[in-house]
């Protein structure tokens, strides 16, 4: 069995609530998904079976916080990403899974060998897709068997309705899990200020924790 990975490499996390955290990262070749602020639009791969991508990781002797399965999408591989999972939890990583919130099926298969789910909900008015509510409200079912946060992106097109949508789906599943409100990297910080302060203030009012974290490794100039 082989794998599609795009890369493998090490650095410091740039999102969610792990930034700042030394990481390994493994970049999955391939999304189910076509979100309008995509940054890792894929193509190309080099193919590993599981034990040689864990050889990989071995060669980085550094102490890192965990590793991050990324992508695109790494759920879209499952039975490989399911291998690796096994052999990195018994060489004592942490396995930490980056995800767009939207293979509960897969995520079923895997959710035992994660530690970490950094998950997202797609707002439809942020990525120019449809809803995937049905989809994240199952998914984040199954995510908080582990330590689970959720991650939206804001883009000056956001739409509070969206917003409200996912606090109802959040007090539903898990009200104890923290939204990250990251602004989109590719739009005008300032000119959505006002939009993120006001996002915060519904959040704390409908009793959900959320911070506004932005793309910190972008603003760094880090991998
Ligand atoms: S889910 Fe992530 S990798 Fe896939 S299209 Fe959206 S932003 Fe890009």
């Amino acid at each position: 069995m082989t794998g599609r990975i795009t890369e493998v490499f090490d650095s410091v996390q740039g999102e969610g609530l792990y930034v700042g955290e030394k990481q390994l990262f493994v970049r999955f070749f391939g999304c189910n998904l076509r979100c309008k602020f995509c940054d890792t639009r894929l193509s190309r791969f080099i193919e590993y079976e599981p034990q040689e991508l864990l050889e990989e990781l071995k060669l980085y002797e550094d102490d890192y916080h965990s590793v991050s399965f990324t992508g695109g999408e790494p759920l879209l591989q499952v039975d490989f990403l399911k291998e690796v999972l096994k052999l990195s939890c018994t060489d004592g990583y942490k396995n930490y899974l980056e995800t767009n919130g939207t293979l509960v099926g897969e995520l079923e298969k895997v959710i035992d060998y994660l530690d970490i789910v950094a998950m997202d909900l797609k707002l439809p008015s942020s990525t120019d897709m449809g809803m995937l509510w049905g989809m994240h409200r199952k998914f984040l079912k199954v995510a908080s068997k582990k330590e689970v946060f959720l991650k939206v992106v804001i883009c000056q097109s956001t739409k509070e309705e969206d917003l409200i949508e996912a606090l109802g789906l959040i007090k539903e599943v898990n009200k104890s899990v923290i939204l990250v409100l990251q602004p989109n990297s590719f739009e005008d910080y300032n000119q959505m200020r006002e939009k993120l302060e006001t996002f915060r203030y519904i959040c704390e009012k409908a009793d959900v924790t959320a911070c506004v974290i932005p793309q910190v490794h972008k603003i760094a100039g880090v991998k």
